[in-house]
């Protein structure tokens, strides 16, 4: 029989992680599709579950000093509908494509980034914005630049007793201005074949090419062959987004 906890605050949630394996939960939006998978595919069971969404340290975004904090546990609807700085176009743009409403409404931008799904559309606007990811846990607290903790498909640097709390934008990338295209095999409703943001200073970030979701720096891209497209799909198809992204960000 698993168990399952709801703290009300961070500390008691890190109390618990600090006791043994539990599975982290937000919006469930990415952990119950892959438990399907796994219950079809005779995977193991999941430990013990702690959700994260009663915690408000995990909530809210805000300006603190010179960059803006974006809590772990903000949903797609909350970036999606809030007001920010041109810096978040991409940002939010990326938001009112993930899923449809009811995916928007549960899933979090902490829970797509500790997924690490090289299609994570919240990588490539979050890299060009310069983002870190601020890490918790009994031990202390730790920043790590979003390019450093993501570090291969489903990988990440965060410890087990550790939780990711917020993200933190510098003031100066959040005024420069901002796109993000994605291609899928419809409109909606999609993971990405291919996405890209970009800002207007010419920063170029794109995911769904490579394990990890990267800033581009004009060297050639080497996509893999998968269901959702072949390589060379892939690479005409972000040589194709990064043009057109970089044209409407200028
Ligand atoms: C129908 C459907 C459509 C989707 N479409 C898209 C799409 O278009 N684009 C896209 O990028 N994704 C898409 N997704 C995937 C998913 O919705 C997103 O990745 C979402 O942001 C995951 O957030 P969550 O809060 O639901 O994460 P969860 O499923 O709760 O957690 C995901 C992982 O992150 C860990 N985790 C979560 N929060 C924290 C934290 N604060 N600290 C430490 N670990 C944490 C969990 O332990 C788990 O390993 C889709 C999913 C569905 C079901």
């Amino acid at each position: 029989m698993s168990l399952y906890q709801r703290p009300a605050g961070l500390n008691e949630a890190l109390g618990i992680l600090a006791e043994g394996p539990w599975q982290v939960m937000a919006g469930g939006t990415d952990l119950f599709p892959a438990r399907a998978h796994a219950a079809v595919w005779g995977a193991p069971r999941a430990a013990d579950w702690l959700d994260i969404t009663a915690i408000p340290e995990l909530r809210g975004i805000t300006r603190q000093g010179d960059s803006w904090r974006i809590g772990a546990g903000v949903t797609w609807a909350d970036l999606r509908d809030a007001e920010l700085p041109v810096g978040f176009d991409a940002l939010r743009e990326s938001a009112r494509q993930v899923g449809g409403r009811q995916v928007q409404a549960r899933g979090t931008i902490g829970g797509n980034l500790c997924n690490a799904s090289p299609a994570a559309d919240g990588v490539p606007p979050l890299l060009v914005l310069d983002a870190e990811v601020e890490l918790v846990s009994l031990r202390g607290n730790r920043r790590l630049k979003l390019s450093e903790f993501i570090q291969g498909n489903r990988r990440t640097a965060r410890a087990a007793d550790e939780l990711l709390v917020a993200l933190h934008v510098p003031a100066g990338r959040a005024a420069c201005r901002s796109v993000f295209l994605k291609l899928g095999a419809r409109s909606h409703l999609v993971i990405s074949i291919v996405m890209v943001a970009a800002d207007a200073e010419g920063r170029v970030a794109v995911g769904s090419c490579s394990e990890v979701a990267r800033i581009w720096d004009g060297s050639a891209l080497s996509p893999l062959d998968d269901v959702r497209g072949t390589a060379a799909y892939r690479h005409a198809a972000a040589a194709e987004l990064i043009a057109r992204a970089r044209s409407l960000a200028a």
